[in-house]
């Protein structure tokens, strides 16, 4: 939706009070665990950006719609993933499910490898690789990948953070926070359907992989796109509930992968 960023020398000050600390804490917990598996290293204060794509709840929701067209449009957000890739965990935990519903962690994790994996069948070379889960909250630079559900402000639907070096235009961490105000739900695409020609009926909720296949597609380096005539597109700036048409890649979305190849 927007990227905001926050002016350098105030963040500069306050990256450097906590990324000591946070260095610190690595530091004291690959002594006492004996490893560092999934951390990605946390680039020196001052060399680094942080963009915040915050996603907002639709005005006036229009409810699920199904594609119509196959929108051939990309835009560059201007960084692009590490050649090594990055290795992403998921916290499973606090997913408001509609009432009477029920979604399991493993279900949950399933939902966001296989959004992940829609970029990288899109463009191999785009190496994002499932670290386990975790219990770190995402919109923090603290060295892990992270996926969370978590209470954000009123009226944003999903937030991605993401740290690129100034140096190298590579990405240093990337972080995507879903809002446990509202209800997700992993949606079933019935048998004769594909997630461009369905829309479920119940419950009310946003679909896990509509939603995270789009904050995904920020980590590997592509932005928003706000006209209307892109809206069957899964970088379209604006989800909806019970909406599935953004599991699966429009051809714009295709070329943006292969475009930022890392
Ligand atoms: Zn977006």
């Amino acid at each position: 939706m927007t990227t905001a960023r926050v002016p350098r020398e105030v963040f500069a000050m306050q990256r450097l009070g906590w990324l000591l600390g946070i260095g610190l804490v690595l530091a004291v917990g690959w002594l006492i665990l004996g490893c560092g598996g999934g951390r990605v290293p946390v680039t020196s204060a001052g060399d680094v950006d942080e963009h915040v794509i915050v996603h907002p709840v639709p005005e006036g929701s229009r409810g699920c719609t199904i594609s119509t067209s196959d929108p051939e449009t990309y835009a560059l957000a201007g960084w692009k993933l590490p050649s090594g890739g990055l290795t992403y965990r998921v916290n499973p935990a606090k997913v408001p499910v509609p009432r009477g519903y029920t979604l399991k962690a493993d279900q949950i994790i399933a939902a966001i490898k296989d959004s992940f994996a829609t970029w990288s069948e899109a463009n191999p070379a785009l190496k994002l690789t499932y670290g386990g889960t975790t219990r770190a909250r995402a919109g923090r630079l603290d060295g892990v990948n992270a996926i969370s559900w978590q209470r954000l402000q009123a009226g944003a639907l999903a937030v991605t953070y993401v740290w690129v070096s100034r140096i190298t235009g590579r990405v240093v961490e990337a972080d995507t926070a879903f809002n446990s105000l509202y209800l997700w739900y992993d949606f079933a695409i019935p048998d004769g359907y594909t997630a461009d020609t369905y829309c479920p009926d119940r419950p009310t909720a946003y679909d896990i992989r509509n939603i995270a296949t789009h904050e995904f597609g920020h980590w590997i380096g592509l932005a928003d796109l706000y006209n209307e005539s892109d809206k069957d597109a899964t970088m379209f700036g604006y989800g909806d509930v019970q909406e599935v048409k953004k599991r699966t890649l429009a051809t714009g979305d295709r070329e943006g992968a292969l475009t930022v190849t890392p």
